[in-house]
């Protein structure tokens, strides 16, 4: 007989057991997904340039497109056709697709990518920070015309909340899309002044130089998205900017070329464009070989093969990997099942691994015993995740209308799940750059300010440390509609 080693989940069924870690090695590129949020202040043009830029590679079809810009011109908006892309995907999410995951997806050249949270709305604040929860990379969008970058970088504007808020979130690559450049004459000289003020204040909050990137672009105007200008001055190519975005890591080369070659100025490359530098981001390593965990972020009765006694559960595998016929165990409560399909990204497979959105289908598990942030787990002798009451985190806090103080009530927000908790104790403030203590026991905690607390939930929350899991790592604070907080979690207290 066989012994199953210790991290070993036995198969149920007997079912041939797949290495899934070799075979995702083998798939690993094409399954690779980045999840990209994109963040930036009210009418910054996110959704025209998140619409054009699905539209030019082609994810819209041409009826479709011609459809939204007739409707559009009649109602006298004919800017906004692009803003419908975004908002029709939102629409069919609501016309009953049960995963609240993918909202549209889309492929450069080397990456695949899921476009969190379409910003399609308003509302955009909470919307934004679910998928930023969820969020590998970032594009944030500013508007350079005149007055306009000032007033979503300065006072009250969503520039730098959502550009903390992300870095918070754990995204550390960042593309900086200077949009609107056409409204200013593709102004090189506003094109540096809005890179200087944003680059010094995104690293004062934590990114790297090197891994943020800026990038001139008229969203509605479709320049510099998914190609780049012609420097050579064909039509497409707005000539100001064509005269000085060139590409920096070729222009030393170039140079070199021009001195042996005598060749004239044009022949300098002109400088990335948009999807250049999103194809261009790292994806970050997927933890598949720690033990299996998915948190619920929707659920229903039976699923696709046979009903009985079963549940499906959607969501994104946080870590780990799961196959057919492997038993799992659900968090809080305990029960267990046996995995019964799988499907990953609508399409049935065998196997999952930390990264995919799926659907799984649970047999043996009463849909009583689940709820919205029940966590998934691997089935023993692996681990689960535990649940708790009480935990430390290090907490960024936004613009609260009420300060922070020890008991302070909030709903915290944990991938899919809202629960009552209290800010019990306010350990103490820091510096986030340096890390140096700032106050300990401080009465409350200022807007801006980084704090290490002690958190209490209502009832049991399944969390793992933020270095352990980004995904069950990082926690969100709102008061009375309002995000006031985004925190990472650093102790647990099981007892
Ligand atoms: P969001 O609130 O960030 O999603 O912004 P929208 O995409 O709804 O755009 C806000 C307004 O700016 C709309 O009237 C757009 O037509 C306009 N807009 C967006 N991008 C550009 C651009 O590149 N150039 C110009 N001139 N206007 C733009």
């Amino acid at each position: 007989t066989v012994t199953p080693s210790e991290d070993v989940v036995p198969l149920v069924k007997s079912k041939r057991r797949i290495d899934v870690v070799a075979e995702y090695s083998k798939y690993q590129k094409d399954r690779d997904t980045l999840n990209l949020v994109v963040v930036g202040h009210v009418d910054a043009g996110k959704s025209t340039l998140m619409g054009h830029l699905l539209y030019a590679l082609g994810q819209v079809n041409e009826r479709t497109m011609k459809k939204f810009e007739r409707d559009s011109e009649k109602i006298g908006k004919g800017s906004f056709a692009f803003a419908w892309v975004l908002d029709e995907t939102e629409e069919e999410r609501t016309r009953g697709v049960t995963m609240d995951i993918a909202t549209s997806t889309f492929v450069t050249k080397h990456r695949k990518f899921t476009l969190l949270d379409a910003p399609g709305h308003r509302d955009f604040v909470p919307n934004m920070i679910s998928g930023a929860s969820r969020a590998d990379v970032a594009v944030l969008v500013v508007d350079a015309s005149t007055g306009e970058f000032e007033s979503g970088f300065d006072g009250n504007g969503q520039t730098r909340e959502h550009a903390i808020l992300i870095r918070s979130l754990g995204v550390r690559q960042l593309v900086v899309a200077v949009n609107k450049l056409d409204v200013v004459g593709w102004s090189q000289s506003r094109f540096e002044e809005i890179t200087e003020r944003l680059l010094a204040f995104l690293v004062g909050c934590g990114y790297f130089k090197d891994d943020v990137r800026f990038v001139p672009v008229s969203g509605l105007k479709g320049i510099n998205l998914v190609s780049r200008i012609d420097a050579d001055g064909l039509l497409s190519a707005p000539a100001e900017l064509a005269s000085w975005y060139f590409d920096n890591d070729s222009a030393a080369m170039v140079a070199d070329a021009r001195n042996s070659s005598n060749s004239s100025s044009s022949s300098r490359a002109a400088g990335p464009c948009l999807v250049d530098l999103i194809d261009a981001f790292t994806v970050p390593e997927r933890p598949v070989n720690k033990p299996f965990r998915l948190a619920v972020t929707d659920f229903f009765k039976g699923g696709a093969v046979g009903s009985s006694n079963s549940v499906s559960v959607s969501g994104r595998i946080a870590q780990g990997h799961v196959q057919i016929g492997e038993q799992v165990v659900l968090v809080p409560g305990g029960a267990t099942g046996v995995i019964k399909s799988i499907d990953v990204d609508y399409v049935t497979e065998d196997w999952a691994v930390a990264g995919d959105s799926v659907v799984l289908m649970i047999q043996n598990i009463d849909i009583q015993q689940l709820s919205v942030g029940s966590v998934v787990c691997a089935g023993p002798p692996a681990k689960p995740i535990q649940a708790v009451s009480r935990f430390e985190a290090q907490l960024v806090v936004f613009d609260p209308q009420v300060p922070i103080t020890n008991g302070f009530p909030a709903l915290m927000h944990i991938q899919s799940l809202n629960v009552p908790v209290v800010v019990h104790k306010i350990l103490e403030t820091f510096d986030q750059r340096t890390g140096e203590v700032v106050k300990k026991r401080p009465r409350q905690i200022r807007k801006g300010a980084t704090a290490r607390v002690e958190i209490r939930a209502e009832t049991p929350v399944c969390l793992e440390l933020f270095k352990d899991s980004k995904e069950l790592g990082r926690v969100m604070l709102r008061k009375s509609g309002e995000t006031i907080a985004a925190g990472i979690v650093t102790s647990l207290f099981t007892k």
